[in-house]
């Protein structure tokens, strides 16, 4: 179909359209009669199916429903075009349909204004659709619900219910997105072993109003199949790890799951030996790993085969590489890992956009943007196959493709305009002018960068680290009054040697990765935002020996307009001078008191 002449398609498509348009056999077709008919015109289109853009085109639109693709003098002046529309003229530009981030966590330690304040970003971005990888499924179905309803300014917000060996629950972020409950149990965090029930278990993840089921870690191949199974079964989608420890990434994708996360995860595929479980501290050997071997053509070959789509997160890996701190950065090789995606995009593996990390605050655009430029600039995808791996793969992916990510006859109103030709240079989608997502128009021009959303101070270097224990206090306290997940790595040592004893967790931290992990489970992320909560010290008694000081405090956190409700308790923290400044090396926090309680 894609060879047939556009127009000439859609000429015969429209007659029929426009005349049986009131014969739609849709629930709504009665209310979406009652709405004006509208013709906009004066843009060119991308329809997200690849094929050559439609210049001079216009959409005929009833309430949320396009009734009609066509060229301009079509359905302006054709004989079929209709009388009774009212033309609008959208004066110029680039017609795409909306936007999908296929990763991204909402809720993994919920907070409603941060998220809302993060869908908004990507709303007013031309993103109308995105994929949460796992959180607390409470908080998702309300997001989920809400931005489904227009009760907030919102992409449509699809997500998983996630399952995982029981070793993976003790991990920070799932026992935070289980808070209140006990994470293994909780039908959005549920442990698998062999003797799950899975008819149950499944049921169970559908009934939190999740569209997957995301496989994390922790699984023999042997469950990773039979949960895929069950799940398809019972009419869900499948989204995993591509390396689920000890399941490797072909056993994964022999299994049926419908896509795999994180391109770099698939470098375990070429190592004889793999650990066993996720939280181990090996990494593959990038140097005895070439993207072009046969590993990986059986691999994308299998992929190919079961029509498994890739949610590369290229950028997320890319960043972390600019940034020696950033605890990934030795995890993946960054060259490796654009060079994979490439091959599998030359080699015809359908590649998503997804993210899996906000944008600094204080970028107007959200990271999307970040992804498809770097899956343009580095993983081989033209312009075209960027914006189609953010609208029709995604929606595929997402288990939409019948009705989201193209845009034609009997689709949803959703799509975006454009200023400047994203083909010409895909740093051109963030030239929004307006965003239509279920038939309601969102203009750029009144789009707000939320006030919390100051630019983020500039990152220190580790030269220039706090050089005496009164600062490296300080800049522990304003770390949590921002939330900022990179100055988690100014405050303590970056070592295995850190330890940290959480109020919420029965077990000692140990190491920098998992003190940085349980930050994040906390909420802490990329640039911070401002919370609703502080966290602040009272009876502070610093005892400093030079080289290392030992801190003793009572630390308090809630609101300071109340503060008797504060949760508090008693605090140790030991900093040590190393040669990029005072560093702490071992923090303890537990709680005496909640807030609240007598
Ligand atoms: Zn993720």
């Amino acid at each position: 179909m894609r060879h047939v002449p556009a127009v000439m398609h859609l000429l015969v498509c429209s007659t029929f359209v426009v005349l049986n348009a009131a014969h739609v056999g849709s629930a709504s077709a009665q209310v979406q009669d009652s709405a004006p008919l509208e013709i906009l015109y004066g843009f060119t289109l991308i329809d997200g199916k690849g094929g050559a853009p439609i210049e001079d085109a216009a959409i005929a639109i009833r309430g949320n429903e396009i009734l009609t693709v066509s060229s301009r003098r079509e359905l302006l002046s054709g004989p079929d075009a209709p009388r009774d529309a009212e033309a609008t003229n959208l004066g110029g530009g680039y017609v795409i349909p909306g936007l999908i981030d296929a990763h991204v966590h909402l809720a993994t330690s919920p907070n409603r204004q941060r998220a809302e304040a993060e869908l908004y970003r990507m709303l007013y971005a031309g993103i109308t659709g995105v994929r949460d990888m796992a959180g607390d499924g409470r908080a998702l179905a309300s997001l989920a619900r809400d931005s489904r309803l227009g009760a907030i300014d919102a992409p449509d917000v699809y997500f998983s219910a996630l399952m995982a060996g029981p070793s993976f629950l003790l991990d920070p972020r799932p026992q935070s997105s289980a808070a209140g409950e006990t994470a293994g149990e909780v039908p959005w965090m549920q442990a698998i072993t062999p003797e799950t029930d899975l008819v149950t278990a499944v049921a169970r993840a559908k009934g939190t109003y999740a569209t997957g089921i995301k496989i994390y870690a922790n699984l023999d191949p042997d469950l990773v199949s039979e949960i895929t199974r069950e799940a398809h079964r019972q009419g869900m989608h499948v989204w995993a790890h591509s390396m689920v420890f000890p399941t490797r990434p072909l056993e994964v994708v022999n299994s049926g799951v419908d896509v795999v996360s994180h391109v770099c995860r698939l470098a375990w595929e070429g190592m004889a030996n793999a650990p066993t479980e996720y939280h181990h501290d090996q990494v593959p050997l990038y140097a005895n790993l070439d993207p072009e071997s046969a590993i990986f053509t059986e691999l994308f070959e299998a992929m190919k085969r079961e029509g498994t789509v890739l949610d590369a997160t290229l950028a997320m890996y890319a960043r972390a590489a600019e940034n020696p701190d950033n605890p990934l950065s030795d995890r993946c090789q960054v060259a490796f890992a654009r060079s994979l995606v490439a091959r599998a995009h030359r080699e015809g593996v359908p590649i998503v956009a997804g993210t899996d990390f906000p944008a600094p605050a204080s970028d107007p655009y959200p990271s999307l943007h970040l992804e498809l430029e770097e899956l343009v600039n580095f993983g081989g995808l033209s312009p075209m196959a960027a914006i189609e791996s953010a609208t029709r793969v995604a929606a595929t992916a997402l288990g939409i493709g019948d009705t989201h990510g193209v845009l034609e006859h009997g689709r949803p109103v959703t799509f975006v305009l454009l200023d400047r030709d994203p083909l010409d240079d895909i740093g051109n989608l963030r030239s929004v002018k307006a965003v239509w997502k279920n038939g309601e128009r969102f203009d750029r021009s009144g789009y707000r960068l939320p006030e919390a959303e100051r630019p983020r101070t500039p990152q220190t270097s580790p030269d220039s680290g706090p050089a005496s224990v009164q600062q490296a206090l300080e800049r522990w306290l304003a770390m949590w009054r921002r939330y900022d997940l990179d100055a988690v790595g100014d405050v303590f040592l970056q070592a295995p040697a850190v330890t940290f004893l959480a109020s919420d967790s029965e077990e000692l931290i140990e190491g920098f990765d998992e003190v940085l992990a349980w930050h994040e489970g906390q909420g802490f992320v990329d640039g911070g935002f401002q919370p609703d909560e502080e966290l602040w010290l009272e009876d502070t008694l610093v005892s400093d020996f030079e080289d290392s000081a030992v801190v003793t405090a009572t630390w308090r956190f809630g609101s300071r307009i109340g503060p008797d409700e504060a949760t508090r308790g008693p605090l140790s923290m030991t900093i040590v001078r190393t040669s990029s400044g005072y560093r702490i090396v071992n923090l303890s926090m537990s709680v005496r008191r909640v807030g609240g309680e007598p």
